[in-house]
């Protein structure tokens, strides 16, 4: 498979360090507010990634933070009156509900940076062993012009950042040694959460949270880096200058940026104010819509949203979903004919096509693309006397391919009252007759659409959740 590398600028053939394994670090949301649909794109488009490492056979390691120490978090703790730790939590929580609504999967490992500090201090604490960092009244600055290959994932050339940073004196950081010099801990301020450390009592800079749980959940050296090309310059520069000057390796082979989601040709920002929640979106729209939307866009390629394109996507899932149910009401009375050798054939080549354009760099574009040459083919292909085998085969592949992409080619029926209550007398009776595994069956049936059941003394009561 071939990936774009930012570092090299160019598609180089995917090589892990140890075979059959990979290990990917996504940096991900700073929690003090619900995601926008911009922060969705890498998370979606990194989790097809780790889909499809996975079905080419790869023992994936997939690591990506909750930033939950941070300026944004903090003020608004203040402006509610509560513990940081309050706002991050709401907000970890949410986030996580919107990946699962999005098929995000769960990754390997979610670490939040205030659960990391000791280590965090380690590394600071090797940095100025190393002569890479220095204290001043309570900050340690990490000492850019120490480590030789600054810029080299950005492309900058210390030099003209040096000259075009002389101007950004920071208020407070008069004590620096060089403009380009980064904090890699700061010392409290007044109703700042805060941890002890050598340096007096304070909070780490947030660079540093990715540089240690890369290297602990992961290792010294990583597979794959990601995350948006905002983040290119300067926290993943900054990451690289933190990692390699204390490890004394190289950081990441391969750093992957997905290009922005934009709204009037602008990118979408909690900042600019020009951001929709996913949560607004999922009111709208299954949120299935959305990855599929994400993905109908190769990940470099800035994406406009448009309730146009939204639209079309729909519709194209649609399709998807339609030809899905054509073919299984097909195979109800399909035959136990041989197939067509021809037709099985072109199905193959189907699949051939669709892995060409994944290992171009993650070309989800042209997958979906493929995608939509087999649902012309079964619905061409398949109608009567059409054979078993011939028929399962599409609805296989239809969604084996979707499901790669995150996306479920069933769709999700949402359930009247009456069927519920129905369903709960059934589980009543069931329990009855001692009938546990069908009780159990309907209570995980119910809850996998949302309805949990409580059993109380007055009889069993629903909800949707
Ligand atoms: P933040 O919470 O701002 O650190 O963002 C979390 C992730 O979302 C980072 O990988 C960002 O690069 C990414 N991101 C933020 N806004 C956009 C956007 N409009 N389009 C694509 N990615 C974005
Ligand atoms: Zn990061």
């Amino acid at each position: 498979m071939k990936l774009y590398n930012t570092m090299t600028r160019q598609k180089e053939e995917f090589v892990p360090i140890r075979e059959g394994k990979a290990g990917i670090y996504v940096c991900g949301p700073t929690v003090y507010d619900l995601i926008h649909i911009g922060n969705a794109r890498p998370m979606i488009v990194f989790d097809t990634l780790r889909c499809y490492l996975e079905y080419r056979g790869y023992e994936v390691n997939y690591v990506s933070n909750f930033t939950d120490v941070d300026d944004k978090i903090i003020k608004r703790a203040n402006e509610e009156g509560v513990d940081a730790s309050v706002i991050s939590e709401r907000y970890i929580a949410e986030a996580r509900k919107d990946m699962h609504d999005m098929n995000v999967r769960e990754a390997t490992v979610h670490p939040k940076a205030t659960e990391e500090i000791p280590d965090m201090i380690q590394m600071v604490q090797t940095l100025i062993d190393k002569g890479y960092a220095y204290e001043v009244n309570g900050t340690v600055y990490f000492r850019t012009r120490r480590f030789q290959d600054y810029g080299k994932l950005s492309h900058k050339n210390l030099d003209d950042l040096r000259s075009g940073n002389r101007e950004l004196k920071v208020s407070g950081q008069e004590e620096k040694e060089d403009n380009l010099d980064f904090v890699l801990w700061k010392p409290k301020k007044e109703g700042e959460p805060f941890w002890e450390s050598p340096w007096g009592e304070g909070r780490p800079g947030w660079h540093l949270e990715c540089s240690c749980m890369s290297k602990k959940y992961i290792g010294d050296v990583i597979d794959i880096h990601a995350g948006g090309e905002d983040l290119i310059f300067p926290h993943h520069e900054n990451e690289i200058a933190q990692s390699e000057a204390a490890n004394g390796t190289e950081f990441a082979r391969y750093w992957m940026h997905n290009a922005f989601l934009k709204i009037d040709n602008e990118k979408m920002s909690k900042s600019l104010g020009n951001f929709f929640t996913v949560r607004e979106i999922g009111e709208k729209y299954p949120l299935q819509v959305i990855r599929f939307f994400m993905l109908s866009a190769h990940y470099r390629s800035p994406l406009n949203f448009s309730d146009d394109l939204v639209e079309a996507a729909k519709n194209g899932l649609e399709r998807i979903l339609t030809a899905v149910e054509r073919a299984e009401e097909a195979l109800k009375q399909a035959e136990d004919s041989q197939p067509d050798d021809g037709q099985i054939r072109k199905v193959d080549e189907l699949v051939e096509k669709y892995e060409a354009a994944m290992d171009d760099d993650l070309n989800t574009a042209d997958a979906i693309a493929v995608i939509f040459e087999l649902v012309r083919l079964s619905n061409t292909t398949i109608g009567e006397h059409v054979s078993k085998s011939y028929c399962e085969k599409i609805l296989d592949t239809l969604e084996l391919l979707c499901g790669i992409l995150g996306i479920e080619t069933h769709r999700e029926e949402a359930l009247l009252d009456e069927e519920i209550e129905r369903l709960i007398e059934e589980r009543q009776q069931a329990r009855k007759d001692k009938d546990f595994a069908r009780a159990d069956a309907i209570r995980n049936e119910l809850q996998d659409k949302g309805i949990v059941l409580e059993d109380t003394r007055e009889g069993v009561k629903w909800k949707k959740i």
